[in-house]
């Protein structure tokens, strides 16, 4: 079922592109540039931001943007939303919302603590709201002419995508999800030679992006991100090190404690849905005493997605996985901006559209309810 739905969205998006009146956006996850080089026969954890970017131009793509700039916006709500819950007394502890399999699975077996979950949509749902809204008056167009693609490490974005309550901005904030493997698949059907591809940047204003939208694509990124900036928005200090070491790792539950001013953040991070079970029940019963808990569905977070490039029966998987992640860092560390509210593209967007993180456009369009399914 899967499958045939994957293929539906892909002739969507060979459609679209044909329809030269269509404008197409596309956006692309963190995880995607640190595998589909794989695709083409590049080793494990290859990082190609640049031939991504080129790949898409060459498809037909009117505006190559980019998830890491949502991820970015997501930090500005999310961690505002946190830093309110923490000091003015909200339900904690807050969980992150960006894995879509992660919340349909607290949705149907955990509704009763459905309030714990932030309410900021994740990245791709930003971005597709952003892109039919201020995307489109940065154009001159409306959001009912923009078609809007993302390129995600996982079918559960094609699930999320297509929720009804995911239409903010006036439209289907995303038309069609794809894997990984699925633009690998479209790259080749339209002749396109990876190889030979000059690299190329994302597009402005809305491609420009951070370290910290970067490592969102690996399992405790979304905590270091949101930590880098609610220090700063906490304490107006800079943070001493950029590099929040105590949240990475790999085990299915790791907890650590983060000095913020006169506060001790307490916050935990959840690798594998198997994991997160018994921390759901902990919080159930009051006994886990943390403030934020980010969890992802998937083994070491979307660097290991269902929709990424498969690996070899014979490839050690967490070798892989361990490619894709340092990679991922590798990233974060030779980009100009590490923290997403020292984004220029993030400080404009909220001087000139969303007024600031939490007002009531950005609630309206950047944010969401749960229900029970
Ligand atoms: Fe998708 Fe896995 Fe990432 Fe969740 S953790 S968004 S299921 S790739």
């Amino acid at each position: 079922l899967f499958a045939a739905h994957a293929v539906c969205h892909l002739n969507e998006v060979k459609a679209a592109l044909a329809d030269k009146n269509r404008f197409t956006i596309v956006q692309c996850a963190p995880a995607v540039r640190v595998a589909i080089a794989e695709e083409f026969g590049a080793e494990l954890g290859t990082l190609t931001p640049g031939k991504l970017s080129a790949a898409l131009h060459a498809l037909g793509f009117d505006r190559v943007y980019d998830t890491n700039f949502p991820a970015d916006v997501t930090i500005m709500e999310e961690g505002t939303e946190l830093v309110k819950r923490v000091t003015e007394g909200g339900v904690l502890p807050m969980f992150t919302s960006c894995c879509p399999a992660w919340v349909k699975f607290l949705e149907d077996n955990y509704p009763e603590l459905k309030d714990h979950l932030s309410s900021a949509k994740s990245p791709q749902q930003i971005g597709g709201a952003i892109f039919k809204t201020y995307g489109a008056q940065l154009e001159g167009r409306e959001g009912k002419d923009i078609y809007s693609v993302s390129v995600m490490p996982c079918t559960c974005k094609e699930f999320e995508s297509e929720r009804p309550e995911m239409k903010d901005s006036g439209f289907r904030d995303v038309d069609a999800a794809i894997t990984t493997r699925d633009l690998a698949w479209l790259i080749k059907d339209m002749g396109i030679d990876w190889e030979a591809l000059d690299e190329q940047e994302f597009d402005q204003p809305l491609g420009l992006y951070t370290g910290a939208g970067t490592i969102f694509g690996v399992t405790g990124g979304v905590m270091e991100a949101a930590i880098r900036t609610g220090y700063e928005l906490v304490t107006g200090q800079p943070i001493p090190d950029l590099e929040v070491t105590a949240v990475r790792g790999t085990e299915g539950f790791r907890t650590s404690v983060i000095k913020v001013g006169d506060l001790d953040l307490k916050v935990g991070v959840v690798t594998g849905l198997k994991n997160v079970v018994p921390v759901l029940e902990a919080v159930k019963n009051g006994t886990l005493d943390l403030h934020f808990i980010e969890v992802m569905t998937c083994p070491e977070g979307c660097v290991s997605g269902g929709g990424q490039p498969k690996l070899l029966m014979d490839t050690d998987r967490e070798e892989a996985y361990a490619a894709r992640r340092a990679a991922t860092f590798a990233h974060d560390r030779e980009l100009a901006y590490r923290k997403s509210h020292e984004n220029p593209a993030i400080k404009k967007i909220y001087e000139e559209f969303l007024e600031e993180p939490n007002s009531h456009i950005a609630h309206h369009l950047l944010h969401t309810t749960y229900c029970n399914k």
